[in-house]
């Protein structure tokens, strides 16, 4: 088992290089990401082909994508749209060497555009990820954080949640809580997505990934055929060829702590 968390800086703000292995070494890890579209993956896809090597990755999509219609696609709102980006969202899971994707349907745009209510929706979400969580029993989970990777409402209503749900019971004590965050280098390098970024200092957590998980990170992005046209796929998967500091950033949002009783 080989989970490298490389912790970057103590809390005293000192560099520190020195690698962290906050888990049980010796056994799998179920690592489950949770996520609002199909192809939202495509962020921390060269992580998820890190880990899926030698642990249990999952992807939970909260919504159907039923919104993505894109021109080059041409594909109307709909059950047939769905049905694509769930053909892409398990090309990409497999490409990734993770388990195949888990759907919890809701309507995509999650109360937004009249797309459904807003409250129901977030009171199903939350009692299905309860569930996926009581099923899948997740040693780590990993999601967005307030940014929202590029700052979409869903994104940062499915982050949001899902650190509610963890945080909403002591039977998840155990469940390490990563949120990923984009350094401003890196949102930099997509000038068009408007990504949000997180000061480097706050992101306590850097992971490291190699070649092959990478590739394999561009066969997962090369599935959502439906959302972004040939070019921008090339373009795309050029940029990140030529980026190769190959690190992603990750947040620790939640672990268990003992309590304290004074500042
Ligand atoms: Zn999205």
């Amino acid at each position: 088992m080989n989970l490298s968390f490389i912790l970057l800086m103590s809390c005293t703000g000192k560099e520190n290089t020195s690698t962290e292995e906050p888990y049980n070494s010796s056994s799998k890890e179920t690592i489950v990401v949770v996520v609002a579209h199909p192809d939202d993956e495509t962020a921390i896809g060269p992580v998820m082909a890190k880990y899926s090597k030698d642990n249990d990755v999952y992807l939970i999509i909260v919504t159907d994508g039923s919104y993505g219609v894109t021109d080059h696609a041409g594909i109307p709102e709909g059950d047939d749209l769905i049905k694509i980006r769930n053909i892409e969202a398990a090309c990409s899971c497999e490409a990734l060497g993770a388990h195949p994707p888990i759907h919890l349907g809701l309507i995509d745009g999650l109360g937004f555009y009249a797309r459904g209510n807003f409250y129901e929706q977030m009171s199903t979400m939350k009692d299905k990820l309860h569930e996926q969580f009581k099923k899948l029993q997740p040693t780590i989970v990993l999601t967005f954080g307030p940014d929202g990777d590029t700052g979409h409402h869903d994104h940062r209503l499915v982050g949001n949640m899902t650190t509610e749900v963890l945080l909403s019971s002591a039977d998840y004590k155990e469940i390490d809580l990563y949120h990923y965050g984009w350094t401003k280098d890196q949102s930099d390098k997509f000038p068009d997505w408007n990504l949000g970024f997180v000061a480097k200092e706050y992101l306590d957590t850097a992971i490291s990934f190699d070649e092959e998980d990478e590739q394999r990170a561009f066969a997962s992005i090369r599935c959502h055929k439906s959302q972004y046209p040939q070019e921008e796929l090339d373009a795309w998967v050029e940029l990140e060829s030529r980026d190769d500091s190959n690190i992603l950033y990750f947040r620790k949002a939640v672990r268990s702590m003992e309590r304290r009783t004074a500042f």
